[in-house]
């Protein structure tokens, strides 16, 4: 056998052994699902998860990921897509978010939706990598952060998924960034798990009082908060009050993907 067909043979075993490990991380509690996921991904490591083609340093290949719909003219604001890039788009200069600066990677749509939700709920952390070095990469470095703040899950949902993409997403900026992050000081007392199907206003309604700061007053800070997707902002205006009540002097938020509504 030659050099070629023992990598393809090697190539198959190892498909083989990601779909077992895959079907038994379907099984088991979130913690080792978490642990278990880990080894997927290093099974499927040099694969593009879009186009599987072999032999990448991440986990898109420089085609699939230049594919990708990236946001490249937004509102500074609030990040919403805009014809020509702008410091505000109409609705911030008639009603400002709390918040002092956006940015978004891509527009929510296909296949970044897909992408999301894979990381989100299909333990597919080999995303967070991706998308956190990224979100790193956007951050003016004359203007760095105090503090990261990743957007909390509640604690019920943290212990069915094991995991919150948005620290795993914070930690990754953070480590190339130098700069520290809240992992426990913010937390989210309610769990607003219906939030999906609500309107903006009920949105809001629904998210009075479900953030609390735990931690030291942030005194001034210049705070980034990092989420998934920003949709109607209302989480992050929640959040965004939450830390400038704490005392925060600016919050800054950056997410995956903004929606195009
Ligand atoms: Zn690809
Ligand atoms: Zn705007």
């Amino acid at each position: 056998m030659n050099l070629d067909s023992q990598f393809r043979v090697a190539q198959g075993m190892c498909r083989q052994l990601a779909g077992v490990l895959a079907a038994i991380v379907a099984r088991l509690s979130s913690h080792r699902q978490l642990i278990l996921s880990r080894m997927v991904d290093v099974v499927r490591a040099n694969r593009c998860v879009l186009c599987h083609g072999r032999g990448h340093h991440d986990c898109l290949c420089v085609a699939c990921s230049a594919d990708l719909p990236w946001l490249t003219s937004a509102c500074q604001r609030c990040a919403r897509p805009l014809s020509t890039p702008a410091e505000q788009c109409s609705d911030c200069a008639d009603a400002p978010p709390p918040w002092q600066r956006a940015q978004a990677l891509f527009t929510f749509r296909f296949p970044i939706d897909r992408l999301v939700a894979a990381l989100k709920y299909h333990s597919r952390l080999v995303l967070a990598d991706y998308f956190g070095q990224r979100l790193a990469d956007c951050i003016d470095p004359d203007a760095l952060p105090d503090v990261i703040v990743p957007v909390p899950i509640h604690g019920k949902r943290l212990r069915q998924r094991g995991y919150n993409q948005t620290l795993l997403l914070a930690r990754i900026m953070a480590k190339r960034l130098q700069r520290p992050v809240a992992v426990h000081d913010l937390v989210r007392v309610r769990d607003t798990r219906m939030q999906k199907s609500l309107h903006a206003d009920e949105r809001r309604a629904n998210l009075v009082g479900a953030f609390i700061w735990h931690g030291p007053p942030l005194h001034h800070q210049h705070v980034l908060l990092v989420d998934d997707v920003l949709t109607s902002g209302a989480t992050a205006e929640a959040i965004s009050q939450c830390l400038l009540a704490a005392g925060a002097q600016r919050v800054d938020l950056v997410v995956i993907a903004r929606t195009l509504a």
